[in-house]
């Protein structure tokens, strides 16, 4: 079958595709997924750099999401039959923990993501247990599936399960078009708040606005974005700042926020780095709250309101396996809006 891999850390240039590898056999309890559709995440892009730690199995596989068609059922699965359209959670636990037995799943001791732990998704064929899959209908792509996948349990998990947000709450998103914020996006305004967003051109902006946002915001280097926040909102600031931009932007996040407030973060695509003003932690009252993924509950809500059209999957670009090298390169570029997802 045919995989994209890389032997070592590098640019997209490492990313090799070969046509030799095993198709794997599902163990008991997992199914074997023929994949239709992977998509991209900025993950894909930190894993294949490396951080001072990582320890990957070379050769290493990338892809954190991916959707398809059961292809063969190992022993033990009920429920599941060869020829079925799913889709998959990507976060893989161990399911008996104290994390995992009380439903926090993403916050198990053997915790792991596909494509970061385990070989992942850029690939013909490969198993995944039972409990990871649900069943798409038939009106939902494969290319929606695996797009929506992780960014959108993130986002859940980030704004309504730890964030508790509530209608009629004010939401600044910074940054427009990755993944998460566009869930973000679409999730407050399901949940009836106003949304502002900020984002680096007019045209991400233009394709916020038709997502729902309220009010946009372009994006200047030295925060003064955070200020006309501050003015657009009668001096107050807003309830709740989504920043997974992380050290360009967390101190004017903190700027941007009304007392009580809350930043909600999973991740930090400028730099893990932030700089933290303790007088604005004690003196508004603030909370930074942090999620990773999401427990499989979150998982199963989130999906569902795609396949009721109360969500959507924003695609960006699309691209075959064999090009998996560009689609990284895009990715990385941050020029597209949305998501990047390659056909197999
Ligand atoms: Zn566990």
């Amino acid at each position: 079958m045919r995989a994209v891999l890389f032997h070592e850390h590098g640019p997209a240039d490492t990313l090799q595709l070969v046509t030799d590898q095993p198709i794997p056999e599902p163990g008991p309890g997992e199914v074997r997924i023929h994949v239709k559709a992977a998509a991209l995440n900025y993950l894909d892009i930190w894993v294949r750099n490396g951080w001072p730690g990582i320890r990957l199995a070379y050769p290493h596989i990338p892809g954190a999401d991916a959707a398809g068609v059961i292809d063969a059922v190992g022993d033990g699965v009920s429920g599941w039959s060869a020829g079925d359209r799913v889709g998959i959670d990507p976060t893989l636990s161990c399911g008996q923990c104290s994390f995992c037995r009380s439903g926090w799943q993403n916050r198990c001791v053997d915790f792991a993501i596909l494509g970061e732990h385990v070989p992942g998704t850029y690939r013909d064929y490969f198993t995944v247990p039972a409990r990871n899959l649900i069943g798409l209908p038939e009106h939902v792509s494969f290319a929606e599936s695996a797009a929506a996948s992780l960014v959108f349990v993130t986002a859940w998990h980030s704004l309504i399960t730890r964030g508790g947000l509530r209608p009629g709450e004010t939401v600044l998103v910074v940054g427009a078009g990755g993944g998460v914020n566009t869930a973000s996006i679409q999730i407050a305004k399901l949940v009836g708040c106003t949304v502002y967003v900020v984002g680096s051109t007019e045209d991400k902006l233009a394709q916020a606005r038709e997502l729902g946002a309220d009010v946009t915001i372009l994006r200047d280097a030295d925060g003064g974005w955070s200020r006309a926040v501050y003015q657009l909102t009668a001096k107050r600031g807003v309830d709740v700042v989504v920043d997974n931009v992380g050290e360009a932007t967390f101190a004017h996040s903190l700027r941007a926020l009304a007392r009580g407030g809350r930043l909600l973060t999973v991740g930090n695509t400028s730099g893990p780095q932030v700089a933290l003003d303790n007088r604005f932690m004690f003196g508004k009252h603030l909370s930074i709250i942090g999620s990773m993924m999401g427990p499989h509950q979150d998982y199963v809500t989130v999906m569902n309101l795609l396949f009721k059209d109360r969500l959507r999957a924003v695609i960006g670009a699309r691209y075959p396996l064999e090009a998996a090298q560009d689609a990284q390169r895009a990715l990385e570029s941050g020029q597209h809006f949305g998501k990047i997802v390659l056909e197999l």
